[in-house]
């Protein structure tokens, strides 16, 4: 399997799994042009997507499926709630065609299965995935509110993870929001801070292969300190990787 962020973080989220003729993009957070340049760039076709799915309703996740639905012609799956909530929040266009799932329901696009894991971070209807290929696991997991129950579980079944990691303790308490968004980011549907990501990864560590740190705040967090913070949990040479807040990652290959 082959996997990409494509962009991460609150200007944007878009990810793309591959596993042979399987193609899947979750989210639609970035442009059009960003989505399919950064792929071309890396050898993917945009419009060889098999399935857009989207995890949850807000902005930085789901303003552009319509795009990507008209100009590219993607399938997109998506949850009632969510798509209702999307509608609300952001301009979506003329959608003629959505393929609905029920959080929680798993998908199946040819050899591929993808379980949706319903989420208490603060979106309408929100989810994670899980991307399986009866080979290998990837999991897709952004927005995630707190580390809920069952997490850990998904994350020692997993060989690759795309995990948020979003703040660091000391510098979002330092930092300069107001304390109610402070709250609201620590709180039980906000994001998950470095330590929280950095603990559910070495619960997986056993059996990952990699892990790719997302949705990393310009204010409250650096790579740096993602890095350091996950170093102190899984040791200096778990391959961590960083998705970058304006651009792609490269391909990375689940083995
Ligand atoms: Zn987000
Ligand atoms: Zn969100």
């Amino acid at each position: 399997m082959e996997v990409i962020s494509l962009q991460s973080g609150s200007s944007g989220n878009c990810f793309c799994v591959r596993s042979g003729p399987v193609q899947l993009l979750i989210d639609a957070g970035i442009s059009g042009n960003s989505a399919e340049n950064r792929l071309a760039e890396r050898g993917f076709e945009i419009r060889k997507t098999t399935a857009l799915l989207i995890t949850h309703d807000h902005r930085d996740h789901a303003q552009n499926m319509g795009v990507y639905h008209r100009k590219y012609r993607l399938p997109i799956f998506v949850t009632g709630k969510t798509f209702e909530a999307a509608r609300r929040s952001c301009n979506l266009g003329r959608i003629e065609k959505v393929n609905w799932f029920v959080a929680g329901e798993t998908l199946q696009f040819r050899h591929v299965q993808v379980h949706s894991i319903p989420t208490p971070h603060d979106g309408a209807d929100g989810v994670a995935f899980v991307i399986d290929d009866g080979n290998r696991r990837v999991g897709v997991l952004s927005d995630l509110g707190h580390a809920f129950a069952g997490l850990r579980e998904v994350l020692r079944s997993l060989d690759a993870v795309v995990i948020e990691s979003n703040y660091d303790e000391e510098m979002l308490e330092s930092g300069p929001y107001p304390p109610g968004l402070k709250a609201r980011i620590r709180g039980p549907g906000g994001h998950l801070s470095n330590h929280d990501a950095a603990q559910l990864v070495r619960e997986g560590a056993e059996r990952l292969q990699w892990a790719c740190l997302c949705h990393l705040s310009a204010e409250n967090n650096s790579p740096e300190l993602a890095r350091e913070t996950h170093a102190a949990f899984v040791g200096p040479h778990f391959p961590v990787h960083i998705a970058p807040r304006y651009d792609a990652t490269d391909v990375l290959k689940v083995r």
